[in-house]
């Protein structure tokens, strides 16, 4: 499988303080344990330019993006939403997160790489239809997945999102629609606290008990994901792949190790296998701490490539 890795150093531009859990050491923890384990040597790095304002309106309101703009301050930092302060150069780098992310879905369909991920920051799951939420700015996967819809003409693209929080903006913005099959595991109760009952078609939630372990996760993800999965035959598998719910991380009570995040990249390339194009594009969520962020994702990286 050929590797497509998406990074830029620009992201120190959002810097909302040390104490902010969501600050740039998060990607440069993950570029260093890359290097360290030798998975980038031979891999496609790409380029990352900001994202076009066409790619953005596919998924988010026109009114949303120019709001954005609006607020964004020329100097400190204002809270763009109660958890999510936004600091001079924050939007510059959402866009610059969201072309990394859309880069490589064109890179993906033109078969430059088979298996994408793409280390960005700010965080995007959270990121609604019209609102920013959970230090998400912009919604890189629904991007990603609207364009695969739209553009490429995709029929089928499976969303997967195993960050310990619940999803709630890539439901928000691809619910109800048949092209997308939304799979979403997180700690309840927990935030974002939506309602999180089946009542979409499309969308299957997989809540997890605080203190659930790697061994609870595979099973849940087994039952009721796999058989969906298998019968969908995704194009194209995108991935929130958030690193929050290792037993180490200080924003969720769950028990995952390392391993287990090696086990889900390893399932989810058996499940792209199945689907024609074999092709998945993997987008950095959550994650607070660093040594087990970094080492949860080389692990993934490592077994999703393979
Ligand atoms: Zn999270």
């Amino acid at each position: 499988m050929k590797l497509g890795y998406y990074s830029y150093t620009s992201h120190l531009e959002h810097d909302v303080g040390d104490i902010h859990p969501e600050h740039p050491m998060r990607v440069i923890a993950i570029n260093h344990q890359l290097e360290c384990m030798g998975i980038l040597h031979g891999a496609h790095l790409g380029s990352c330019h900001q994202v076009h304002r066409q790619d953005l309106v596919r998924a988010h309101k026109e009114g949303y993006v120019d709001q954005l703009e609006l607020m964004s301050p020329t100097n400190g930092s204002i809270l763009a939403n109660v958890d999510t302060p936004m600091a001079v150069g924050s939007l510059n780098v959402a866009y610059q997160a969201a072309g990394c992310v859309i880069e490589a879905l064109d890179d993906l369909m033109q078969n430059k790489v088979d298996r994408a991920f793409c280390a960005v920051r700010p965080p995007g799951h959270h990121a609604e239809k019209n609102k920013t939420m959970g230090f998400c700015f912009l919604n890189n996967v629904a991007i990603a997945a609207k364009k695969a819809q739209q553009h490429y003409g995709l029929a089928r693209i499976a969303v997967i999102d195993f960050d310990a929080h619940q999803g709630n903006g890539t439901i928000d913005i691809l619910a109800d629609d048949p092209a997308f099959l939304i799979c979403s595991s997180f700690q309840h109760p927990s935030f974002p606290f939506s309602h999180w009952r089946n009542i979409h078609e499309n969308v299957i939630n997989t809540p997890l008990n605080e203190g659930s372990s790697g061994i609870d996760m595979r099973r849940a993800v087994e039952t009721q994901w796999l058989k969906q999965l298998q019968d969908f035959k995704p194009q194209l598998t995108i991935v929130s792949a958030g690193f929050d719910a290792h037993r180490d991380d200080p924003m969720a009570e769950l028990n995952w190790s390392a391993e287990d995040y090696a086990w889900l990249g390893g399932f989810l390339s058996e499940i792209s296998k199945e689907g024609p194009d074999n092709q998945i594009l993997a987008v950095l969520e959550g994650g607070y701490n660093l040594d087990a962020l970094a080492v949860s994702c080389g692990e993934f990286i490592t077994a999703f490539h393979l």
